[in-house]
């Protein structure tokens, strides 16, 4: 059943001083709409809670790329087809390019943000994986100041996350320290658009000569949060890569994920994904 519209309060912010004054209100409890792709699934489905939500898509203060020598710099309300259409990203970042290219389809990849998608907190969502590799920082700002924290430690548990209701997610930082690696991402789903992953890989190595010197991996739809597989890297990095090891570290990864059954697949068949994705890369190094 679709949601009553008048019990939904709509503000839009004139910039992100005014945003942030209405977040940090402890009269009324705001609620940001960014591109609106996932609150609004919520809203036709009649799931949204009712209340005061505020809408962020006009803020440039979270828009653009900007890029210097040593890392790039994502405003949260960049949508996917910008990230596409960014050379930086194309050539170094591929995994995250990749991650737009299969969100959705073409109307998702316009109004969807990298933002949004982050704080939506699905475990099957597409960019945090890449953003996992990368060790990618995310910027998180309310009247108070702002506080920069790794990535990795933003996804505490099932959609528990570390961003306070004051806050907004405003800035993704990544370094520009990809050089001379490989870097291997997909997706499996029901359809080449509009579906949401079974499991999801990203990973990059850096081969030298035979010894991996560099190994970041990480899962979509193989746990209650984005997984980046610490125990599994570890047993990749500063080796010589042989078929031996290549099954030491499918044995590891079995133990680091916990996928389920759910409508989109079942466990067996999505631990089996994994670890064959995972053989598929670390085969071609
Ligand atoms: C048809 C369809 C297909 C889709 N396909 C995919 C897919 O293939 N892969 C995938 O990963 N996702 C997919 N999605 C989900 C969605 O498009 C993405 O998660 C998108 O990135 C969400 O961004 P948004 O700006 O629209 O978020 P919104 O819906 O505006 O917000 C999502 C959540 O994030 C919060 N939020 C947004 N921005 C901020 C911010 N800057 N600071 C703090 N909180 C914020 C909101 O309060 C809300 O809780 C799909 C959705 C639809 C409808």
């Amino acid at each position: 059943m679709k949601s009553y519209t008048p019990d939904f309060h709509i503000q839009t912010a004139e910039n992100l001083k005014a945003a942030l004054v209405l977040l940090g209100s402890t009269k009324v409890k705001w609620k940001p709409i960014a591109g609106g792709t996932d609150l609004m699934v919520l809203f036709e489905a009649g799931k949204l809670p009712q209340g005061h939500y505020l809408n962020i898509w006009g803020l440039k203060e979270l828009k653009g790329i900007k890029e210097t020598s040593t890392e790039i710099e994502i405003g949260a309300l960049t949508t996917y087809s910008e990230i596409l259409e960014n050379v930086l990203i194309q050539k170094e970042f591929s995994l995250l390019c990749e991650a737009a290219r299969l969100t959705g389809a073409v109307a998702i990849q316009n109004r969807g943000t990298l933002g949004g998608n982050i704080v939506n907190a699905s475990p099957a969502a597409d960019s945090p994986p890449a953003l996992l590799v990368y060790e990618t920082e995310v910027e998180l700002v309310s009247t108070k100041g702002s506080r920069w924290i790794t990535y990795s430690d933003f996804h505490k548990a099932y959609k528990k996350m570390e961003i306070r209701s004051d806050e907004l997610l405003t800035r993704i930082r990544i370094k520009r320290n990809t050089q001379g690696t490989q870097q291997y991402y997909r997706k499996v789903g029901t359809r080449k658009a509009q579906a949401i992953s079974k499991v999801c890989i990203a990973a990059l190595a850096k081969n030298n000569a035979g010894t991996i010197s560099k190994f970041r991996l990480a899962f979509g739809s193989v746990a209650a949060t984005p997984l980046r597989c610490v125990k599994t890297e570890q047993v990749i990095e500063g080796q010589k890569l042989t078929p031996a090891l290549i099954d030491k570290c499918i044995v590891e990864l079995s133990k680091e994920i916990s996928p389920i059954d759910d409508i989109r697949s079942n466990k067996v068949y999505r631990a089996l994904v994994a670890a064959n994705l995972l053989r598929d890369f670390l085969g071609h190094l």
